[in-house]
């Protein structure tokens, strides 16, 4: 009991036995890095916008125009979904590989960076030739032999939680990237499934205890997607806010230029307006708590 991390189920031997690399050394051990140009620490707030799926060359150029000039800093975009359910439409059978062209092209015309997921080891070295992070899926958290088979690219690597996934096991599944030699990691916290979520409020419930939680313990930067964890617009917002207030240093957001019709997930996306609008008071709060937006 006295070995117990308070408040968590961490136990402080946990730092030195199952997670050193992702163990902070002492209390203000932050890590900072660069990928892309920009910078990710305790003094930044990083942007990830863009549509769930990478629909079409169109929509992918004009998401990367609009997100960039608003403000983001990398662009968001699935072309190998992990999607609950098989039976989809053509356009998402046809969006893969050829997915990660238009993103290229996207990244290459309007020059921003760009994050994506890969679902299986087959596609790491295709991915990878686009990508600048290789975002890993809920689903894949505790897929441990892909994590090294990512890890071993040395590519910036952002682990999304997975959705029943306690604080120990998600920085379990992150030491398993660091043991490879990769340092450029990120924790994702997406929404977890509670006895409530799906009477209460909505599919998942966003755990923004875990932002504190995590920084007591890693040092590795804490992402936070309020889209995929509130699964409904109006939420989006203020949800954004607050993982800004809880500490998160980047925030992942569902952007479309039109919502309602997005391929996948159309309760969640926001339109170009919301996000500029949502942009400039995320800008005023990441100030008042001495953070940076660039
Ligand atoms: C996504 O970001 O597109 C996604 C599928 O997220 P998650 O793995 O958190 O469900
Ligand atoms: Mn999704």
């Amino acid at each position: 009991m006295d070995n117990k991390f308070p408040g968590k189920d961490v136990t402080l031997s946990d730092l030195k036995e199952k997670f050193p690399l992702v163990a902070k050394k002492n209390k203000n051990h932050f890590s900072s890095f660069r990928i892309a140009g920009v910078d990710f620490g305790p003094k930044n707030l990083v942007t990830f916008a863009g549509p769930n799926m990478v629909e079409s060359e169109k929509l992918i150029m004009d998401v990367a125009k609009n997100v960039k000039k608003i403000g983001a800093n990398f662009l968001r975009g699935g072309a190998f979904k992990p999607l609950t359910f098989p039976y989809r439409s053509k356009k998402y059978y046809e969006t893969r590989e050829r997915g990660i062209e238009w993103l290229a092209k996207a990244k290459e015309k309007y020059n921003i960076p760009i994050i994506t997921e890969i679902m299986e080891e087959k596609y790491i070295e295709l991915v990878c030739e686009v990508t600048d992070i290789i975002q890993i899926g809920s689903r894949n958290m505790q897929n441990y032999p892909f994590l090294t088979a990512c890890a071993k690219t040395n590519k910036p690597i952002m682990l999304k939680r997975h959705y029943g996934a306690s604080l120990r096991d998600w920085l379990g599944a992150a030491e398993y990237i660091l043991c490879e030699g990769n340092k450029k990691v990120i924790l994702c916290e997406r929404g977890v499934s509670t006895p409530h979520t799906h009477r209460n409020t909505s599919r998942f419930l966003l755990d923004l205890q875990v932002v504190p939680a995590a920084k007591e313990i890693t040092h590795l930067p804490i992402a936070v997607d309020p889209s995929h964890a509130t699964f409904w617009r109006p939420w989006v917002e203020p949800m954004t806010l607050a993982s800004i207030a809880s500490g998160a240093d980047a925030i992942m957001l569902e952007v479309h230029p039109d919502p309602e019709n997005s391929a996948v997930d159309p309760l969640q996306p926001i339109d170009f307006n919301s996000f500029k609008n949502l942009v400039k008071k995320m800008d005023k709060l990441a100030k008042s708590i001495g953070r940076k937006i660039k």
